[in-house]
């Protein structure tokens, strides 16, 4: 076991999807055999751009439910809920005195959402990274398993770290992303990120006849206009999603694809069975855990407390190395 401490989270903007499972969770399982980790269910930040605020609280348990069925151990690992830590709030604030507004400006995914929701670009869009800063660095992980799309927030976060760092003597680590093997998987319209609030996503938690119908609807080669027409899998999202989900045949796929032999709609019912096959055992637990929503409000509460004593910690320094004078 590492001394190093790994820390990632979620927005709870809904049902947590194929893309979100490949690109993060999937090692949030795997490095709890090497390190401390820290998984938190991202409520604050979700109220950035969620329109029903009332969803917030059940999007919360969800999200706490999928990532103990995909294998997030409390014995071991520390899961919470974000606002139940207020202290990453504080943390937050002071680091927005060092972030320059100019910086937050040229975030990619801030620009991304001024477009998508130009009637709501509030203060608290503008500092998500911010707030992500403190949510790494209250627990001063060393370690952040994310996909691609969260980099540039990273890279931002070892910014305020040296920042801090410069201005009040050495407190932060400056953390690094984990990587799976597939950190960047593409939504059901084939060109964006597969993302929770743009309704392009398979939730992994969802029924197979819902998973079928939804695989059913995803964009293929749009060359291939006929049953008949070859298709060209290298410009296809079904088939890398092949690649993922049903690995031990894409050669064969690849040739009955480009030939022809089969057509989009047999060959997304492959891909659909194969999904339906990886998430089996995850719904089975999913349907158990859900059953049980008082054992995961026991397991969040018991990982705030435990959450709550780092960040306790890490703020009294904080205020110590700032200068703040003692209550
Ligand atoms: P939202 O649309 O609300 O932002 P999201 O689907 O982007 O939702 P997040 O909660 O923002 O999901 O991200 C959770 C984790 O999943 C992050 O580590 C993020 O990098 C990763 N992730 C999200 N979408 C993908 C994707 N399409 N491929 C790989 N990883 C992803
Ligand atoms: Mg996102």
């Amino acid at each position: 076991m590492s001394g190093e401490r790994v820390f990632s989270g979620f927005r709870v903007t809904g049902e947590q999807h194929i893309g979100n499972y490949l690109g993060a969770i999937k090692n949030y399982v795997a490095l709890q055999d090497s390190y401390e980790c820290i998984y938190c269910a991202v409520d604050v930040h979700s109220l950035t751009t969620l329109e029903d605020a009332r969803l917030v609280g059940p999007n919360s348990l969800q999200s706490a439910t999928v990532m103990l069925a995909a294998g997030v151990d409390p014995a071991r690992s520390i899961i919470f809920v974000q606002s139940h830590v207020p202290e990453v709030i504080e943390l937050a604030e002071y680091f927005a005195m060092l972030t320059p507004l100019s910086v937050l400006t040229r975030v990619p995914t801030f620009k991304e959402k001024v477009q998508q929701q130009p009637e709501n670009v509030n203060l608290g869009l503008v500092g998500y990274p911010v707030l992500m800063a403190a949510d790494i660095l209250t627990y001063k992980a060393a370690l952040v398993p994310i996909g691609i799309d969260q980099e540039p927030h990273l890279e931002l976060t070892r910014e305020v770290a040296r920042k801090f760092n410069n201005h009040f003597g050495d407190t932060f680590p400056e953390p690094k992303s984990v990587h799976t093997e597939t950190p960047l998987i593409r939504g059901l319209d084939g060109q964006a990120k597969m993302s929770k609030s743009m309704g392009n996503a398979i939730p992994i938690a969802a029924t197979e006849e819902e998973t079928t119908r939804l695989v059913r609807s995803a964009m293929t080669d749009p060359q291939r206009q006929r049953r008949t027409d070859p298709g060209r899998p290298e410009v296809c999202n079904v088939y890398s999603l092949h690649e993922v989900f049903t690995p031990g045949r894409t050669a064969e796929i690849h040739q009955q694809c480009t030939t022809a032999a089969i057509g989009c709609v047999d060959c997304k019912g492959i891909l659909a069975d194969s999904i339906n096959e990886t998430f089996r055992e995850f719904r089975a637990r999913h349907a158990e855990l859900n059953a049980k929503p008082d054992e995961v409000r026991a397991i969040l509460r018991d990982g705030a407390a435990r959450a709550r004593v780092i960040a306790q910690e890490t703020l009294a320094e904080v205020r110590d190395r700032i200068g703040l004078m003692p209550a």
